[in-house]
C-alpha cells in the first residue's frame, strides 16, 4: 500500500474517499431526474449561506475563530432542492448521517457501494457515519479508511505487503478484535502485514516482532528484540516483553 496520505479534509468524506459518492448521487439523480452535481455539497447541492461547510466561523481579532451550525440548512449542508429529493425515504443528507451499515442497505443493489461498505466495516470504522468530513477522523481512523480503499480495489495483489502505523489508534478493545481477524484474512490470503503498533493485542499476536527501544523519542533507535511473542515474554530486556507478559497472565 502507497504511503499516500488521505487528501482533503472537510471536503472529503467516506463515501468520497472510497470512490462510491458518485454511484450515491446517480441514485438520486435517477430518482428525480435532476443532475448529479444536485446532490454534492461541494456542488450545486450545497446551502448557498454556508456553501456546503454546514457551519459559519466567524473570525473574531485576537481571539480564535468561533464555528456555529448553519442556520439555514441546519448543519445538512445541502439546499433545500436537493433535500427534497428522496430515495427509499431517505434525503442525501440522511444517506450521509448513515452508518456503514444502514448505508450498505439502501444501495444494496449496487455492488460497488456494498463492497467497499463492507470493507469499510472490516476495518472497523462501522460506528463512523458515511458522510462525517475527513478532518474530524483520528490518525488511526484514517489508516483504517486508506486501508479500505486499498482492499475494496479490485485490482490489488492479494499477496501484497502492506505497512500500517498504529492503525488501532482510537480503537474501542472490542473493535481491536474486528480488526486482528481481518489481519488474519489477509495472512491468509498471502499479504505480508508490517505493523508499527504499540497494541499489546495485535503485538500478541504477530509471527515476529521487532522491539525498538529501550525508550520513546530520544531515548530510543536500539534493536532491543526481534523473534516472537513467546520468546519475547522470557526476555529480560525488552519493556514490550514485560507488558505483553503482564497483559497475559491469569491475574492481570
Ligand atoms: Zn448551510
Amino acid at each position: 500500500m502507497g504511503q499516500d496520505p488521505l487528501r482533503g479534509g472537510a471536503r472529503s468524506t467516506t463515501l468520497s474517499i472510497l470512490r462510491i459518492a458518485d454511484t450515491v448521487r446517480e441514485v438520486f439523480a435517477a430518482a428525480s431526474g435532476l443532475d448529479p452535481s444536485w446532490f454534492s455539497f461541494n456542488s450545486r447541492g450545497a446551502c448557498p449561506t454556508c456553501r456546503g461547510r454546514g457551519h459559519i466561523t466567524t473570525e473574531l481579532a485576537f481571539l480564535d475563530d468561533v464555528s456555529l451550525p448553519c442556520d439555514a440548512c441546519g448543519g445538512l449542508r445541502f439546499n433545500p432542492k436537493a433535500l427534497g429529493v428522496r430515495v427509499d425515504g431517505a434525503s442525501i443528507a440522511d444517506v450521509l448521517a448513515s452508518t456503514p451499515a444502514e448505508a450498505r442497505e439502501l444501495f444494496s443493489a449496487h455492488p460497488d457501494v456494498v463492497s467497499a461498505l463492507d470493507w469499510v466495516q472490516r476495518t472497523g470504522l462501522s460506528y463512523i457515519p458515511v458522510g462525517r468530513s475527513l478532518d474530524t477522523f483520528s490518525g488511526g481512523e484514517k489508516q483504517r479508511l486508506l486501508l479500505a480503499r486499498h482492499l475494496s480495489d479490485p485490482r490489488r495483489d492479494p499477496a501484497d505487503r502492506i505497512i500500517l502505523d498504529e492503525p488501532t489508534s482510537g480503537l474501542h478493545p472490542t473493535d481491536v478484535d474486528t480488526i486482528n481477524i481481518l489481519f488474519d484474512d489477509l495472512l491468509d490470503e498471502g499479504a505480508t502485514l508490517v505493523v508499527v503498533e504499540h497494541n499489546l493485542r495485535v503485538v500478541s499476536r504477530a509471527d515476529h516482532v521487532i522491539d525498538i527501544g529501550p525508550g520513546a523519542g530520544s531515548d530510543g533507535g536500539r534493536l532491543i528484540f526481534a523473534g516472537t511473542p513467546a520468546e519475547i515474554l522470557r526476555d529480560d530486556d525488552s519493556l514490550t516483553g514485560k507488558a505483553l507478559a503482564v497483559a497475559s497472565s491469569p491475574h492481570s
